[in-house]
């Protein structure tokens, strides 16, 4: 349910209503917005099925919300949400492009993609340190030495970074090097690290499911959101369809989805969207068209000799073009890049 206030309530209508809740044993989430409060209420069904509160003070109406989701959903937040990264903000007016190697595999590596892609506007380093492979025998990734890297090279770049967690044993070890989390596809349901990631203070980037449905997806969020943790993107990175042409299907309309549905921010991955290089930079733009607030992109200086996902990944050079390129339909969207 959530109660929306009338524009004139005052803080002790809002306050009444609050109390009134947890006097119940139910949450309140409060989205103060321009010109109203609207009250979420989280917990039992029941309880709130029973639930009278139009007669109070300052109450304008209460709306049964039918979803399952109740905090990813813009019906209990209508303003966007704005993650902030340091003094990178996801969500707003600026679309933040994360770049970097699908893994990382050197020092050298990943401080030239980082100084290139840095050189050409991104603001996050993205490199995987615990690679889930679909062959146990491909490259697993460098582990905490990876972590290292990513971190000493951001540092002295002034970028963020993205890396991925595999196992919510790691999230304390994570946390001391990442600025994001990213929960790939792979993990997408995995409900006890998606609790974990709820009591852990970095902002999640959750990428769909390989074959998630959109209300899956948001529901995976909200496991996130109920335990705290409210810095929490989604990343479309393309699902699994008949078309054997491109490794994914990118679903950008899941991205208009996630716009209408959540009032979370929307990162696109062009790269694993489509597993091929040349449709990265066509792919972007089509995705900020879209309403993406970000995207991530796989940049290796030699992609012909990368670990992983050398197929899909750019060139120094290619990233600089597309980058170009961009301006013009972040424009468009009245964004920057
Ligand atoms: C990745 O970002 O390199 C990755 C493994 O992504 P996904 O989980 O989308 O396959
Ligand atoms: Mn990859």
């Amino acid at each position: 349910m959530i109660i929306v206030m009338s524009p004139g309530a005052t803080r002790e209508n809002i306050d009444a209503v609050v109390k009134k809740l947890e006097k119940r044993n139910l949450r309140a989430h409060l989205s103060t917005g321009e010109d109203r409060t609207i009250v979420g209420v989280i917990g039992d069904k029941k309880t709130i099925a029973n639930l009278e509160m139009n007669m109070m003070d300052g109450v304008e109406k209460t709306v049964r919300i039918t979803e399952k989701y109740k905090l990813v959903s813009r019906d209990f937040h209508p303003q966007d949400t704005i993650i902030k990264v340091g003094d990178v903000e996801i969500g707003g007016k600026e679309i933040v492009v994360m770049a970097g190697p699908c893994a990382v595999e050197s020092f050298e590596q990943v401080r030239e993609t980082a100084e290139a892609v840095k050189k050409s506007g991104a603001k996050i380093l993205r490199g995987g340190a615990f690679k889930p492979r679909t062959s146990p025998y491909d490259f697993q990734g460098l582990g905490e030495e990876g972590l290292k890297i990513l971190r000493t090279v951001a540092d002295e770049l002034n970028l963020k970074v993205v890396t991925e967690i595999v196992d919510k044993d790691d999230i304390e070890i994570i946390s001391e090097y990442a600025d994001i989390l990213q929960v790939g596809a792979r993990n997408m349901q995995n409900f006890q690290m998606l609790k974990a990631l709820g009591k852990c203070g970095k902002p999640i980037m959750l990428k769909r499911g390989l074959s998630a449905t959109i209300s899956e997806w948001l529901n995976a969020a909200e496991y996130i959101m109920i335990g705290g943790n409210e810095n929490v993107m989604f990343c479309e990175r393309g699902i699994r369809t008949y078309e054997t042409f491109t490794r994914n299907t990118l679903d950008l309309s899941a991205v208009a989805a996630i716009k209408e549905l959540s009032h979370l921010p929307i990162v696109a991955d062009p790269s694993h969207g489509t597993g091929r290089r040349k449709m990265v930079a066509p792919m972007s733009r089509a995705a900020i068209a879209a309403g993406a607030d970000a995207l991530i992109v796989e940049v290796h200086p030699h992609p012909e000799v990368a670990l992983s996902d050398g197929d899909q990944s750019l060139t120094p050079a290619d990233f600089q073009k597309m980058m170009e390129d961009l301006h013009g339909i972040a424009k468009v969207m009245g964004k920057t890049i």
